[in-house]
């Protein structure tokens, strides 16, 4: 069996990503299973720089397979912020709470309608040669008033899916994956990793 290697050390981020790659053939490992894997700095100006970075690293230093991903909110109140700072917009050390009690300090006053915002992600998957492919998912949406449901992580209690009227963590991780930013970007590169699996 093929192995392929997701370069993250974020359990929830992961959990999700085995769930996008549910059905493939593929004995997946992550950073744990490679205690000597190098601290990968985020410090590239975009969600595919990062991601790409993140893929190269792992595959050079494993010698297999591996796959990035960043990923992070877009608020259009905020001129795109948090964007690639998503992780740490609240501060040392990351927390999700203190993230999203920022944002919504942020957006304090403002009406659904200026509370647009977008969810990005960026995939790359490298081998030891160097960089296969990165592509980028995106998935739009509203900010709530107030945290809402008990699924997902990061930002999904304040996201609301439109179309649902209800945000990812309400709405669960099945319906979450059929619209969201990594479940789209997962499907871009589903054909690159079946051909890189066989
Ligand atoms: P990364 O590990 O540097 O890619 O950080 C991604 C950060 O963006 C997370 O810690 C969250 O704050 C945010 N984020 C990205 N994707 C999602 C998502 O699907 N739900 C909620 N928050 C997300």
């Amino acid at each position: 069996m093929r192995e392929l290697v997701i370069a993250t050390k974020n359990r929830k981020k992961l959990r999700e990503i085995r769930q996008l790659l549910d059905g493939y053939k593929v004995k997946l490992y992550c950073l744990d299973d490679f205690p000597g894997a190098p601290n990968i700095k985020e410090n590239g100006k975009t969600f595919q720089e990062n991601a790409v970075k993140k893929a190269m690293r792992i595959a050079q230093f494993t010698k297999m397979l591996s796959l990035g991903e960043d990923s992070g909110l877009e608020v259009m109140a905020l001129e795109g912020a948090p964007g690639i700072y998503s992780s740490r917009f609240g501060g040392w050390p990351k927390d999700d709470e203190k993230n999203n009690r920022k944002l919504l300090r942020l957006l304090k006053g403002l009406p659904l309608s200026e509370r647009k915002a977008v969810y990005k992600s960026a995939v790359a998957v490298a081998g030891k040669e160097g960089l296969i492919k990165v592509v980028e998912g995106k998935c739009s949406g509203l900010i709530a008033y107030t945290p809402c449901g008990k699924y997902g992580f990061g930002y999904d209690p304040l996201f609301i899916i439109p179309k649902y009227k209800k945000t990812f963590a309400e709405l669960g991780e099945k319906i979450k994956h059929t619209m969201s930013h990594r479940g789209q970007a997962f499907r871009k590169i589903k054909k690159t990793l079946i051909k890189l699996l066989q």
